[in-house]
């Protein structure tokens, strides 16, 4: 995109130009110019937002099984702690970069500020292929990772929580060796942690639930009736098969899935609790199911479905296929699965785009009741949690949909109007120390 006055000097250019479209820090920055622009937003105060706090990159020696030491790298990105101690997942992934999780970071402190929870954004990664290490060759990952990041994080300070790849059992890791060192037990560290050591009811599901009700609640807007709509999820981990399955006790016919060993598609509907238990007893994927037919990602992304929820990873939707996508509404499960070039197609085809920032963020809303919840030492039932996270859900939808109105912007350059706006009046009652 090209930059005009008044932000010309303000442009982020360290520590190079970030000029791939498919960039997903770039396709940050490209929606927060935007926003920034609606805003008026000061210079200075762009550079200052644009920019992560910290940025740390971290060696991890593993001893193999094998007997021999093996050298990782991770990295945790702290974008901001204006509005709180910083919060965000570790992705453990071949794929993992510092771009990818500087982009992350960012949009969780955009996410964060959206539901109004009192945390700035952050986000962890590790490059590795969890499916080729054993149980003992991950623990001892997850634990020099830690061990390296002590002083990086704490309940006050840094709180990770899973992503992709990342799990209930990793997360028991990370707080067990922040709380051996610190030589206390420390639950509020760490949030997506099993219920027995300070987990929250509801936080496996609640990214699925936050999707599935920001789309309910975009439907009721459009007049659409969840009876008489289909969609397609693609990615059926955490996110996707929790959404699917929420959206179809809803009464929504979930007409196709897919994960990384491809499509299934059934016209009628598929049997989501009959593939999600299939892919429990498959390694967690749906390799060889049998009751649908095969389809491949790229035909999911296209089916003629009124909802599509990209529930799997970044840059699914690019220019390359956004003309050929038909759905009404797009419910982003993912973070960054939809490219700037695409948002403007989908746009002009009249699509409504209900961004990662605001669709996912229960996920983050569900760990942010836990934090709580550790710090009260006091713990709710999944009722109080679902009904809280609902609530959140809703208002952060509808503050959305009235800011896109107001700026007659898509939903996604509102949802980061509505978050600019927080964060830069909060450092600007801050103020800059020194
Ligand atoms: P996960 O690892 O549980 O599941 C990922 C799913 O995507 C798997 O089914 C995998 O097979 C599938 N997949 C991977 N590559 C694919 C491809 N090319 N095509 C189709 N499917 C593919 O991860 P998750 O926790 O469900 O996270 C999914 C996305 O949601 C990520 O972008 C993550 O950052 C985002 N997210 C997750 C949470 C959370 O609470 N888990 C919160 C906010 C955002």
């Amino acid at each position: 995109m090209q930059f005009t006055d008044p932000y010309k000097k303000a442009v982020y250019s360290e520590p190079a130009p970030i000029l791939d479209p498919d960039n997903p820090f770039q396709a940050m920055v490209e929606r927060f110019d935007v926003a920034a622009k609606i805003l008026e937003l000061d210079p200075g105060f762009y550079e200052y937002l644009v920019t992560p706090a910290r940025v740390h990159i971290t060696a991890i020696p593993v001893m193999m099984d094998s007997g021999q030491i093996r050298m990782f790298e991770g990295y945790r990105v702290i974008h901001s702690d204006i509005l709180g101690p910083s919060k965000g997942g570790i992705r453990f992934s071949p794929d993992v970069n510092l771009d990818e999780v500087k982009a992350l970071a960012a949009w969780m402190t955009w996410k964060c500020a959206i539901v109004s929870v009192p945390f700035g954004g952050a986000k962890g990664g590790v490059i590795c292929n969890p499916r080729e290490l054993s149980r003992g060759e991950l623990e001892r990952l997850t634990r020099r990772y830690t061990a390296n990041l002590m002083d990086v994080f704490g309940p006050d300070k840094d709180i990770p929580a899973p992503d992709m790849n990342t799990n209930e059992q990793i997360m028991a890791w990370i707080m067990d060796t922040y709380s051996m060192t610190v030589k206390r037990t420390e639950p509020a560290v760490v949030t997506g942690k099993p219920i027995v050591l300070g987990g929250s009811e509801g936080r496996r599901e609640a990214t699925g639930r936050g999707v599935m009700t920001v789309t309910l609640a975009a439907m009721e807007r459009l007049n659409m009736r969840p009876s008489e709509c289909s969609t397609a999820v693609q990615g059926f981990g955490n996110v996707g098969s929790v959404a699917a399955n929420l959206l179809t006790q809803q009464g929504c016919k979930v007409v196709a899935v897919s994960d990384i060993s491809g499509g299934y598609y059934n016209s009628a509907g598929l049997d989501i609790q009959a593939m999600i238990d299939y892919s429990r007893e498959h390694e967690d994927s749906l390799e060889g199911y049998s009751e649908a037919e095969s389809i491949s990602n790229d035909e999911l992304l296209t089916l003629d479905v009124d909802v599509l929820a990209p529930c799997a990873k970044e840059d699914q939707i690019t220019k390359r296929n956004a003309g050929d996508i038909k759905a009404k509404i797009i419910s982003e499960g993912a973070n960054g699965p939809t490219s700037p070039r695409a948002d403007a197609i989908l746009r002009d085809n009249g699509c409504t785009v209900i961004p990662d920032i605001l669709a996912n963020a229960g996920g983050v809303t569900v760990s942010y009741f836990e934090w709580v919840q550790d710090r009260q030492g006091y713990f709710w039932t999944l009722e109080r949690v679902n009904r809280r996270l609902d609530r959140m859900m809703h208002k952060a939808f509808d503050d959305v949909f009235d800011k896109a109105e107001e700026h007659d912007v898509t939903l996604r350059i509102g949802a980061y109007v509505l978050a600019i706006k927080k964060v830069a009046d909060a450092l600007e009652l801050r103020g800059i120390y020194a």
